[in-house]
């Protein structure tokens, strides 16, 4: 059997029920299999993706709370430290009933090679707890951060393990998280990335993530020679990804028709109302269904369907496997040009492959999404130096980051004999950094 599928047999075996990580290591591990089988052995005998699979540290932990009726409630939380070789571990925090050490596994693993991919020196982590914040008073998300703080400070740190934010972790929950970790250590550091501007926040890092899905959509779509211009988008998520993910497609002249949460969707054939949505969503932390008492002609869906509208780009922005198979059908009937993903994970196996082999020009979220945490490790650098720089400094290295990621993975993709497929591309570009300091660091 290959070094290959020996690994990828060995971790499913060795961490059962954690599909989302398998579906994540078959993946990255399978367009690997090029660079690794240029030189099997040696790679063999140095354990390199067995290494590679085993997160360096995994923390889980308690978190007692007290809610507004006096009740102790307890959650689970996490830190996952997967790699450290090209800087201090660097990933977000994601608080949903849904978060296991399976899913965060998944993310801190894709975490490696996105924060690779950014060019800058940052470790792959993520973390989290089964907190759900959504329905909880401000009260109750505070004694809830602190908590979870009161375990997690003495795992991370500056230059150990700098976390940030995901889903259901916004400026809110990292500003309680950043004050209870300056209480217990008497020290103002950067500690955490997605801060308040007051408090060494950068300007921008709110918008990063969904404008650098625009600009990275942008160039992947001007090396296909298509312009984004005129163009209409779907996009699932109304939350940070997909706010600022619409915003930035209005400016670029495209016009966004659809957003979700997990209750249902809009379409809006007129082009979503960005300043309702966040009105609803960042002002109201409301429901999608008040959508239609600001655009009376919009349609509101219960459920799933963001995918059956006829477009040219589709940006899912919600959350993994939320973009099947019969979705990347109907997508490809539809006649979409690209799929750019702004969630992690966000396509199955299955439809990823259906998309490329129909020719869609497909993003892969560890190169679509990664403007959030370049422009955190961006955050990191102006706490260093003490000094904010402006939003368009920012913006601008934002979008070179962007560019320059689409440059590399399509140059990795042409390496290896596999022009086009954007997904290997990446995947093997952030590798090779990845292990080069692994080579170069020893045994550890
Ligand atoms: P938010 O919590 O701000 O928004 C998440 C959105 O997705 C909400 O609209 C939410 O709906 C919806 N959603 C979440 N879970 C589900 C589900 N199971 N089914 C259907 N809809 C769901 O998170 P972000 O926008 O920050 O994150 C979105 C995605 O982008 C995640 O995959 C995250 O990992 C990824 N990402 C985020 C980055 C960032 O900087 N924020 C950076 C890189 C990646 P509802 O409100 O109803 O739950």
């Amino acid at each position: 059997m290959s070094y290959v599928d020996e690994v990828i047999a060995r971790v499913k075996e060795k961490n059962p029920g954690q599909p989302e990580f398998h579906q994540t290591i078959d993946e990255v591990l399978e367009s690997l299999r090029p660079v690794i089988e240029r030189d099997e052995e040696k790679y063999r005998k140095m354990a390199l993706l067995e290494r590679l699979t085993e997160p360096e540290r995994q923390i889980k932990f308690r978190v007692p709370w007290i809610d507004d009726n006096g009740q102790v409630q307890v959650n689970c939380g996490y830190r996952v430290q997967f790699n450290s070789a090209i800087g201090p571990y660097k990933g977000g925090l994601r608080f949903h009933p849904s978060v296991n050490i399976g899913i965060l596994k998944f993310l801190g693993f894709e975490q490696i090679f996105k924060n690779s991919l950014t060019g800058l020196p940052i470790g792959g982590g993520k973390g989290g707890s089964d907190f759900d914040p959504k329905g909880k008073s401000d009260m109750e998300v505070m004694r809830f951060c602190q908590s979870f703080m009161t375990e997690l400070f003495r795992h991370v740190g500056a230059d150990t393990d700098v976390p940030a934010g995901d889903i259901g972790v916004g400026g809110r929950e990292i500003g309680y998280m950043y004050g209870q970790y300056k209480r217990l250590t008497n020290k103002y550091e950067s500690v955490l990335t997605g801060k308040g501007l007051s408090y060494g926040g950068s300007l921008a890092r709110t918008q990063a993530t969904g404008y650098g899905l625009l600009y990275f959509t942008r160039a992947l779509l001007k090396l296909n020679g298509i312009d984004i211009a005129g163009k209409t988008c779907l996009v699932s998520g109304s939350g940070n990804v997909a706010i600022y993910a619409i915003e930035k497609a209005y400016q670029m002249g495209a016009k966004p028709v659809t957003c979700s949460d997990s209750n249902g969707w809009v379409y809006d054939p007129e082009g979503i109302d960005l300043e309702a949505l966040k009105e609803i969503k960042e002002v109201n932390r409301a429901r999608l269904t008040e959508y239609k008492n600001y655009r009376p002609n919009a349609e509101y869906h219960e459920g799933k369907g963001v995918w059956t509208v006829k477009a040219d780009i589709a940006l899912p922005c919600a959350t993994q496997n939320e973009l099947n198979l019969d979705d990347a059908k109907a997508l490809v009937a539809n006649g979409v040009i690209a799929v750019c993903e702004g969630a992690n994970m966000p396509s199955t196996l299955e439809a990823t492959k259906y998309l490329q082999e129909n020719k869609v020009v497909f993003g892969p979220a560890k190169a679509a999404n990664a403007g959030g945490v370049a422009t955190s490790a961006l955050e990191m650098s102006q706490n260093a130096e003490r000094l904010s720089w402006t939003f368009e400094e920012v913006d601008e290295k934002l979008c070179g980051i962007m560019e320059n990621i689409v440059a590399n993975i399509d140059a990795a993709a042409k390496e290896y004999g596999m022009d086009g497929d954007y997904v290997a591309g990446a995947n093997i570009a952030g590798f090779k950094k990845v292990l080069d300091a692994m080579e170069a660091q020893g045994i550890v």
